[in-house]
């Protein structure tokens, strides 16, 4: 059994959301509740917990309850993962979580100087124990039985830069830190009129994406020159997160996105003979 944790102390941070375009106000306070619970602060301080049945994705993972919603979820939920954060009140006076600079790394820097502090109550892992494969056009999502939590995500693009990206890692606090935290966001210019015309992306820059032209990126140097696989495996932790418990198991996605990643999600918390339960 592994302890459930919070924070030890109050973390202020602020910024724009990438797709609301609007700045926003996050406040994270401890909590003995063992959950992660919402406040709207900007609506009465109305409150929701994080919930699976709750989820949607559209170029994001979102939380959409009460009429609202709580858009950009998975880069902060990947970082209260790998840190083992699940008791938490999430303040927020807008319906985006702010993007920072694209990555994770500004929460991981702001929990590090927060601190930790463990809770009475335990939590139990989630053991994947039968292998199943997902296809979708030509998106692939598999899992399989391993010792440890491990990804393996491969990206194919037609763009110069990108290519064909593939990378394997067991993650946890360390590699999640160094190798995938600092990984940002990426857009390609070309997307960026159709996904205004939809409401997204509407706080986008080259501040906060890696966002790339026909020849190449415009918005300085790459972090890594597989900045966009190691960004995506930063978005399955995130959305592996819902599953509400550590997970020991090897996932491996090809070319896939949030919705395929949430299918899988919901497939393992219905079919229990995957996970030995
Ligand atoms: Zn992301």
């Amino acid at each position: 059994m592994i302890k459930k944790n919070t924070i030890q102390k109050e973390i202020h941070l602020s910024g724009v959301g990438i797709h609301s375009g609007k700045m926003v106000d996050l406040l994270l306070r401890p909590s003995s509740s063992g959950g992660i619970i919402f406040r709207r602060t900007d609506l009465d301080n109305l409150e929701f917990n994080l919930d699976i049945k709750k989820i949607e994705t559209k170029s994001s993972t979102y939380l959409a309850s009460k009429g609202c919603k709580i858009q950009t979820l998975e880069h902060l939920l990947a970082v209260l993962y790998v840190f083992g954060i699940d008791s938490l009140i999430i303040e927020i006076n807008g319906d985006e979580i702010p993007i920072m600079d694209g990555s994770a790394s500004p929460f991981v820097q702001a929990i590090v100087e927060a601190g930790i502090k463990p809770l009475s109550g335990k939590k139990r892992s989630i053991k994947v124990v039968k292998p199943f494969v997902f296809r979708e056009k030509d998106e692939t999502f598999s899992f399989y039985p391993a010792s440890d939590f491990k990804i393996t995500y491969s990206i194919e693009y037609d763009h110069p830069v990108i290519q064909r990206q593939k990378l394997s890692l067991s993650v946890n606090l360390k590699s999640f830190v160094t190798e995938i935290a600092p990984a940002r966001t990426f857009g390609f210019l070309k997307d960026v009129p159709a996904l205004r015309a939809q409401g997204l992306a509407l706080g986008g820059s080259l501040d906060n994406a890696v966002v790339l032209d026909e020849k190449g990126v415009i918005s300085g140097s790459l972090r890594y020159p597989d900045e966009f696989v190691r960004h995506k495996i930063l978005d399955l932790i995130g959305d592996l997160s819902l599953m509400g418990s550590p997970l020991i198991g090897h996932f491996k996605a090809h070319k896939a996105g949030h919705s395929l990643h949430l299918k899988a999600v919901h497939f393992l918390l219905n079919n229990p003979a995957y996970i030995g339960v």
